[in-house]
């Protein structure tokens, strides 16, 4: 992260000090941090911040009830320690919603990266993101298991076509080279995923497309498990999926 960044992530983060502390009698409320800010403070004004926030410390200090002021501390240490993770988010996200396995799954997909190859038809998507756990946290060498259907609807139930599974890199990082899934009867366009940070639980769930008329009659259709496909001027698409897991 660059200063400029870390700036801007102190602010926001410092910022969201003020509602906590104004809720801090509803601890639930303390993992809601604010953000937003398009200003690039300078090192001096970070620093008066900075001072300023210590003195308001001091002042909830000698007001406040013992109970109440070490409930305050915690909230603003928590909030700095969330200042020096590189991850962009200081919010406790909720985990990916999980969704019904299907019949389709099979064990010891190959590991890779890519499910296409020269025999594959269909229009490619490319689908990048991160597993995160619910404070923002990457997971690195996550395992992420993918299968669907091809082009045409049809799953490979003997081999393995358009099925494999890697793992995420030390930034929580994966990339899915694939074709748009064709539809089949009684289900709206969509991909299979389990996904597990390493010792975690196995998250299994699916990916949907947007714009998709059986959207509105799959009974398991999330809108939450919508990809943001855009249209590359190669006809390509892509992607981007943050999933959050349990570690
Ligand atoms: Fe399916």
């Amino acid at each position: 992260m660059t200063f400029s960044r870390k700036i801007k992530r102190f602010l926001s983060v410092s910022q969201g000090l003020a509602p906590i502390v104004g809720a801090m009698t509803h601890p639930t409320d303390n993992v809601r941090l604010t953000r937003g800010t398009s200003s690039s403070p300078s090192r001096k004004q970070i620093v008066r911040f900075g001072l300023g926030l210590a003195a308001a410390g001091a002042i909830l200090a000698s007001t406040l009830a013992p109970g109440v002021l070490a409930q305050t501390q915690a909230t603003t240490i928590t909030a700095v320690q969330t200042v020096s993770q590189t991850t962009t988010t200081g919010d406790i996200q909720p985990l990916t919603v999980a969704e019904t396995e299907g019949p389709y799954f099979k064990t010891n997909s190959p590991e890779r990266t890519s499910l296409v190859d020269a025999s594959v038809q269909g229009t490619l998507l490319t689908i990048t993101g991160q597993v995160l756990t619910q404070d923002g946290t990457p997971v690195a060498n996550a395992q992420l298991d993918f299968w669907q259907a091809n082009a045409s609807g049809a799953y490979d139930n003997s081999g393995y076509d358009m099925r494999g599974h890697q793992y995420t890199d030390a930034n929580g990082y994966y990339t899915l080279t694939t074709v748009i899934p064709g539809l089949y009867p009684g289900r709206t366009r969509h991909i299979h995923v389990k996904v597990q940070a390493p010792n975690g639980p196995v998250l299994t769930t699916q990916l949907f497309f947007p714009g998709e008329a059986r959207n509105a009659t799959d009974g398991i259709f999330n809108q939450s498990l919508v990809l943001n496909t855009v249209d590359n001027a190669d006809g390509t698409q892509s992607a981007t999926f943050n999933f959050v897991v349990a570690a």
